[in-house]
């Protein structure tokens, strides 16, 4: 006998919704998040400064016109604490909350062949089986530390942005280190900087940063965005990113110079990240063009950063813009012109050590009272691996797994039957505006799990030549572009000894989601089923 039909892990924007697309389609599911409350990602990293860089209106659920209707942003981009909100009302409202068992973590799931089904071991000692097992663990769960020499001995405390206390911290009067510039690192300096008594800010790589120009959502805009809800969900379906986006549709290298720099000065202006790289066809695959658009954001780093030297260690060199995401702030440069703000250079004076009472470079010592990691995580793999799930025949993900991730439309692995990930390697996932692409991947999930019971099929696989073949196509995408060009988290590269692989679909959401309903109508195509 199996308890459940389906076991969900975690309780982010993906297992909130899987929990209610399969109860909707009459199974049974059970979600088991490992925190004390929902939200996922956006539980964990509760920083100061925490705010979503896709706009409201597209950062949330398509599936239901009452709750688009109904729910009302008041920002632009969403704060940290907003989107939490968001998510209890889409629990509350949906009838969630006894479908999802907090504190809990998922601590391995075995496949047992005889009896079809997943049997999933949790950190309360429990034990549940399911005839699916689906993981919305996350793609950016697992933080990273680094492991720096002394870290044990430092007095002060020390923090990362991904397990930020719920209390918050004082940094009034304090010395603090923050290391890390990435999309977080960028968000949190201006914080702590605005109550600090100083800043050390050791930068390893300088980040490009667009403006966000975050604003409210007036009412007035709000009342006529909406009367086109649904419209405009269909356009963002079928769109690149997930997010509809005007461009040009014309290379920037055959543009007049002139038009580009006005152009680029109007979009730099209406803030935003995807309409600015999106303007031209040619900047995320040709470095010509790539080099026009990383000069015009110098040029802007060093109009609004006082001191030049400063300004310079800012300009990000030596990797494509796009190819490390590009971060969004409205105050991040500016923040270097504050008196108690500095920038450490820590690639050509590395970090050598930590000591009681500060950080040593190999070029000077730095007194701090705290220190914060903005460090990110092991992307894609790392919260599949921090369960210890064993497949077909007792085969540990991570042995499968031990030379890149592999997954048949970034969805499903060879090797392990009825698991199904959502948003996993080999997906437009992390390219992607995450909520269109999660409540694509559930609702595909669902669809296939309620035609395989109508069929009467009692387990599905991905075939490994599918999705050996599907791997390949992914990397042959990734490849025609300047992305696996950076040493990013997208190839592994902040994680010593990870195989550097490109994991993420970049043909567009719109070509993946006619990919993904044409295999199911081919009756899941490159899956081998099973009988009864
Ligand atoms: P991240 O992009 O991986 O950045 C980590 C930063 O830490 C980088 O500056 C990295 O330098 C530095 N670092 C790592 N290990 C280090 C070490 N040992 N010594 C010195 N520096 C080290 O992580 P993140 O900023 O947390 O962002 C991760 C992703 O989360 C983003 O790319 C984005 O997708 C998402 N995110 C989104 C938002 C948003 O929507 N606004 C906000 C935050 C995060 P190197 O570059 O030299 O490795």
């Amino acid at each position: 006998m199996v308890d459940l039909d389906v076991v969900v892990v975690g309780a982010g924007f993906s297992g909130i919704y899987a929990v209610h697309a399969f109860r909707s389609a009459g199974l049974t599911v059970k979600a088991f998040e490992a925190g004390d409350g929902i939200g996922g990602t956006w539980f964990w990293n509760s920083y100061p400064g925490a705010r979503c860089d896709v706009e409201s209106k597209d950062y949330s659920y398509a599936f239901s016109p009452e709750l688009e209707q109904e729910w009302s942003w008041s920002e632009r981009y969403p704060a940290q604490p907003e989107i939490l909100r968001y998510l209890s009302h889409v629990a509350g409202k949906f009838g969630l909350w006894p479908h999802i068992q907090l504190n809990t973590r998922v601590t391995g799931a075995s496949w047992d062949a005889a009896t079809a089904s997943w049997a999933v071991t949790t950190s309360d000692g429990a034990t549940v089986t399911a005839r699916y097992f689906v993981s919305a663990a996350g793609c950016l769960s697992e933080f990273q530390v680094p492991d720096l020499p002394g870290l044990d001995s430092f007095e002060g405390p020390w923090y990362h942005t991904a397990r930020w206390p719920k209390d918050g911290v004082d940094f009034a009067g304090k010395r603090v280190g923050l290391v890390g510039t990435g999309s977080t690192g960028i968000q949190v300096a201006p914080e702590i900087a605005a109550v600090a008594d100083h800043l050390y800010v050791f930068q390893r790589t300088a980040n490009f940063a667009v403006p966000n120009r975050n604003r409210p959502w007036e009412e007035a805009e709000e009342r006529a965005f909406k009367s086109r809800y649904r419209e405009y969900r269909a356009e963002a379906r079928e769109s690149f990113l997930g997010v509809p986006i005007t461009g040009t549709g014309r290379p920037v290298l055959s543009e007049p110079p002139d038009d580009v720099q006005r152009l680029f000065t109007e979009r730099w202006r209406a803030g935003g990240g995807m309409p600015f790289l999106g303007a031209y066809t040619d900047v995320l695959v040709s470095q010509e063009a790539n080099d026009v658009v990383a000069e015009f954001m110098r040029d802007r780093i060093r109009e609004t950063v006082d001191d030049p030297a400063v300004a310079e260690l800012l300009c990000p060199r030596g990797y494509p813009v796009g190819s490390k995401r590009l971060c969004q702030s409205d105050d991040y440069y500016a923040m270097f012109n504050r008196p108690n703000v500095s920038l450490v250079d820590i690639r050509s004076t590395p970090v050598e050590s930590v000591y009681p009472g500060g950080v040593k470079t190999s070029a000077d010592s730095y007194e701090l009272d705290s220190l914060v990691f903005a460090t990110g995580f092991d992307a894609l793999t790392g919260a599949l691996f921090a369960m210890d799930i064993r497949g077909a025949g007792g085969v540990p993900l991570r042995s499968a797994w031990a030379a890149g991730a592999q997954a048949y439309l970034g969805v499903a692995a060879a090797g392990f039957p009825n698991m199904f990930i959502i948003t996993g390697p080999g997906s437009p996932s992390v390219f992607s505006n995450m909520v269109l692409s999660i409540e694509q991947h559930v609702e595909w999930v669902r669809d296939c799990v309620v035609w395989l019971r109508s069929r009467g099929h009692a387990t599905i696989e991905a075939t490994a030549a599918a999705q050996a073949e599907w791997m390949e196509h992914v990397s042959e995408v990734a490849n025609s572009t300047l992305f696996p060009r950076a040493d990013s988290w997208y190839v592994g590269a902040n994680i010593p000894g990870k195989p550097r692989v490109f994991t993420s679909y970049l043909a567009g959401c719109g070509p993946y989601r006619a990919r993904c309903d044409a295999v199911a109508a081919a009756g899941y195509e490159g899956f081998a089923l099973g009988g009864p």
